[in-house]
C-alpha cells in the first residue's frame, strides 16, 4: 500500500521510489494516471489496473502471485490507497491469506488539509464523501450531528467540486451553532488555497470565488474557538445522556480519575459532576 503525490510529483518518499523501482508488478487505480508518475521517475515495472470494479475479482490472482513470491505494490491515482480509494478489500483478502501487507506512508489529502487548517478542535472525524443524493446527504449529516454534537470534534469531508455548493448549503443547515468552514483546495498544486470562512457565509464566499468549483477539495467544519471542553455544554442533557451510556464502559477500562477526565473531555460536563456520578454508582453497588 504505497502513497503517491496529490499533485506535486516531488511529494514522493525515497522509500516509495525504492519500492516502485524494485517490485515485480504495480497495481494502479488508473494506469494512465500512474504511468505519468512512473515515467517521471524512470520506473519501468509492469502496471495492471486495480479499481473498485475489479478489486474483489482480482484478489485471488493477486494472492496467487504473492504466494509464488512476486512482490506487488498497490497505488491509487493520488494519495494513500484505501482512503476513499480502492484497496481495502484487496488488503483484507491478502491478510486473510496470511500474507503480509506493508504500508508505505505518504501524502493524504485529509491529513494535508488538517495540518494546515489551524483547527480549534482537538479531534477530527473523517466522514469521507457524503452521499450524492441530497436527501441521503442530509440524512447522513443528521446522523453525524447527533453522534458527534457533544464531542470537541471537527468534521472532515471529501467532495467533488461540482457538488460543493449543495454540500456547503446542507452543512450550513445542519449546524445550528456558528461554525467555521475550511476549504482546502488543490493541495500541493499551483492554485492551492486554504480558506477559512464562517459556515453561514460560505455560499456567498463561493459566489465571489467561482474558481473554487473546479479542482479537488477537502471541507472541514471546525469547532468554535472556545471549544466544548472549556465550557459548560449548551445542552447538559445531551452530555448527561452520553455519560450514562459511556461511563460503565469507561470504568471497566480505566481507573476512576482517568475515566472522569476522558468523560469530561467527551461530554463537556464538569469533572466534579462526573465524579459525583462515579461515586453514586459505587455507593449503589455497595
Ligand atoms: N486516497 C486519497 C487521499 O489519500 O487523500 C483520496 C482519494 S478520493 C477518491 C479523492 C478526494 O480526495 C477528492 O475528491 C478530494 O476531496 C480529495 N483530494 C485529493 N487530492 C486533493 C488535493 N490535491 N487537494 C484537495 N483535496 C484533494
Amino acid at each position: 500500500m504505497l502513497a503517491t503525490p496529490l499533485g506535486n510529483l516531488r511529494d514522493i518518499t525515497l522509500r516509495a521510489l525504492d519500492i516502485l523501482g524494485s517490485v515485480d508488478l504495480i497495481l494502479a487505480e488508473d494506469t494512465r494516471v500512474s504511468a505519468k508518475l512512473l515515467a517521471r521517475y524512470g520506473i519501468k515495472a509492469p502496471l495492471r489496473a486495480l479499481h473498485e470494479h475489479n478489486e474483489c475479482k482480482s484478489a485471488s490472482s493477486i494472492i496467487d502471485l504473492l504466494q509464488q513470491g512476486h512482490s506487488i505494490a498497490l497505488i491509487s491515482d493520488a494519495g494513500t490507497p484505501a482512503v476513499s480509494d480502492p484497496g481495502a478489500r484487496l488488503v483484507a483478502a491478502v491478510r486473510a491469506a496470511a500474507l503480509p501487507v506493508v504500508p508505505i506512508p505518504g501524502p493524504c489529502a485529509l491529513i494535508a488539509a488538517i495540518s494546515a487548517a489551524g483547527l480549534n478542535a482537538e479531534h477530527f472525524y473523517f466522514a469521507g464523501f457524503l452521499p450524492v443524493q441530497s436527501k441521503a446527504r442530509r440524512a447522513q449529516l443528521e446522523i453525524l450531528m447527533e453522534t458527534l454534537r457533544t464531542l470537541d470534534t471537527a468534521l472532515v469531508f471529501y467532495e467533488a467540486p461540482h457538488r460543493i455548493r449543495h454540500t456547503i448549503s446542507d452543512l450550513a443547515h445542519a449546524f445550528q451553532e456558528p461554525r467555521d468552514l475550511i476549504i482546502a483546495r488543490e493541495l500541493t498544486k499551483t492554485f492551492e488555497t486554504i480558506q477559512r470562512t464562517p459556515l453561514t457565509d460560505a455560499v456567498a464566499w463561493l459566489d465571489a470565488h467561482p474558481d473554487t468549483e473546479r479542482g479537488e477539495l477537502v471541507l472541514i467544519v471546525d469547532t468554535p474557538a472556545t471549544s466544548l471542553k472549556n465550557t459548560t455544554p449548551r445542552d447538559t442533557t445531551l452530555g448527561d445522556a452520553t455519560l450514562t451510556r459511556w461511563l460503565p464502559a469507561l470504568l471497566e477500562e480505566l481507573p476512576p480519575a482517568r475515566a472522569a477526565r476522558v468523560a469530561a473531555q467527551a461530554t463537556g460536563l464538569p469533572r466534579s459532576v462526573i465524579y459525583d456520578k462515579i461515586k453514586s454508582r459505587r455507593d449503589s453497588a455497595d
